[in-house]
C-alpha cells in the first residue's frame, strides 16, 4: 500500500513538469508501459496470498485509473494551450489599414489598337484574324506585287522557306480573308508583322499594323474617305481634318495616302508635325481588280476599299513617345504612365 502512495506521488509530481505531448507520452510509458511502474506493481502480486491480491489489485487498478485520468486531462491542457497560442498568434487586426492593391496597365500598343477596332466595331466592322506566318502567295502575288517588288527582297523580309515568311504587313490577311469570307464584308484586322529593319528610334523588326477591308456593292472612293475621317475624328478629336494625297501600293488603284490635320498645333505647325500642320497616318486606296480576281470575286459587280496603318506611329503621335524602342522594353516607370 505504501508503494501505490509514492508511486502516486511521483507520477502527480512528474506530471506537474510535463509541458508537451511528447513529455506527456514518456511519462505514459513510463508509468503504464510494459516495464511500467503498475505494470511492475501488478507483476509483484503472484507471490502474495489470494485475499491480498484481491484487496491489491482493486488498490493498484484504482491509483492507475486515478493517473490515467490525470495524464488525459494533462494532455487535454497541453493541447488546448498550443490551439490557443496559435490562434492568438494569428489573430487579424481588423483596424490595421490596407495594403495598396497594384493594379495592372494595359501597354499603350494594346489600348492604340483596342481603340482604333473599337471605332470601326462602332462603324459595324468585324474583327478578323490571319496568322503571324503566310505564304510569299498572300503576302506578295496575291496582293498584285510584281515579281521585282523590293519588299520581296532577302533583305527585307524574314523567309522561313522559300514559299512562307514573317508577314511584313497585315495586307496579307486580305488574300485570305477574300478567300474564306463570304460577300459583302467589312473587317478590321490587327496583328503584329515582321520586317528586316535595324531598331533606331523609329524602325523595330516587329510592330504591329491594323488593316481595313471592304467589299461589296456599289462601295466608293467616297466610302473610304468617309469612314476614315470618321476614324480620325474619333481617335484625334472632332476637330479633326483629312486630307488624301495620290501615292502608289501595288494592291489599290487609286491608292491614297491620308494625313490629318495636327491635333497639337490644330494646323498651324509646330515640332510635331514639322511646321506641316499635316501629320501622315496611313495608306488606302480602292482594292486593285486584280486581287479580287484571285479570289474569284466578280469585279464587274464589287467593288472595295482597303487600309492599313501603323499602331506604334499612331500611339507614339497620341502619347507624344519619341523612340519606338520604348515600346518594347516592358519597363513599368514608363508603360504605367499610360492609365
Ligand atoms: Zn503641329
Amino acid at each position: 500500500m505504501q508503494d501505490i502512495k509514492s508511486i502516486m506521488e511521483e507520477a502527480r509530481e512528474q506530471l506537474k513538469k510535463v509541458s508537451t505531448s511528447e513529455e506527456a507520452e514518456e511519462l505514459r510509458v513510463k508509468m503504464l508501459g510494459r516495464k511500467g511502474k503498475f505494470t511492475e506493481m501488478l507483476r509483484s502480486m503472484k507471490d502474495m496470498s489470494a485475499e491480498e491480491k484481491k484487496q491489491f489489485g482493486r488498490e493498484t487498478n484504482q491509483a492507475k485509473a486515478e493517473f490515467q485520468q490525470m495524464l488525459a486531462e494533462r494532455k487535454e491542457a497541453i493541447v488546448k494551450k498550443a490551439k490557443d497560442t496559435r490562434l492568438a498568434a494569428e489573430t487579424i487586426d481588423v483596424t490595421e489599414p490596407g495594403r495598396p492593391v497594384h493594379y495592372g496597365v494595359k501597354h499603350p500598343i494594346t489600348q492604340t489598337i483596342e481603340e482604333v477596332v473599337g471605332i470601326f466595331e462602332d462603324m459595324g466592322y468585324s474583327v478578323y484574324e490571319s496568322p503571324d506566318i503566310d505564304t510569299t502567295f498572300n503576302t506578295f502575288d496575291g496582293l498584285n506585287a510584281p515579281e521585282t517588288h523590293p519588299a520581296r527582297d532577302v533583305t527585307d523580309t524574314f523567309y522561313l522557306s522559300e514559299k512562307v515568311c514573317l508577314r511584313p504587313h497585315t495586307s496579307s490577311g486580305e488574300v485570305r480573308a477574300e478567300k474564306e469570307l463570304s460577300l459583302p464584308y467589312q473587317i478590321v484586322l490587327p496583328g503584329r508583322c515582321y520586317r528586316r529593319d535595324t531598331p533606331d528610334a523609329t524602325h523595330s523588326p516587329t510592330f504591329n499594323q491594323i488593316e481595313m477591308m471592304v467589299i461589296g456593292e456599289g462601295i466608293t472612293m467616297a466610302d473610304l474617305k468617309g469612314s476614315l475621317d470618321y476614324m480620325a475624328k474619333k481617335l484625334f478629336g472632332p476637330e479633326t481634318r483629312t486630307k488624301f494625297r495620290p501615292h502608289h501600293f501595288p494592291f489599290t488603284e487609286p491608292s491614297a495616302e491620308m494625313d490629318v490635320s495636327c491635333f497639337k498645333c490644330g494646323g498651324k505647325g509646330c515640332s510635331v508635325c514639322k511646321g506641316s500642320g499635316w501629320i501622315e497616318i496611313l495608306g488606302c486606296g480602292m482594292t486593285h481588280p486584280h486581287v479580287h480576281q484571285v479570289a474569284g470575286i466578280d469585279t464587274e459587280k464589287y467593288t472595295g476599299f482597303a487600309v492599313g496603318m501603323g499602331v506604334e506611329r499612331i500611339a507614339m503621335l497620341k502619347y507624344g513617345i519619341d523612340d519606338i524602342r520604348l515600346l518594347y522594353e516592358n519597363d513599368m516607370r514608363f508603360i504605367e504612365q499610360f492609365k
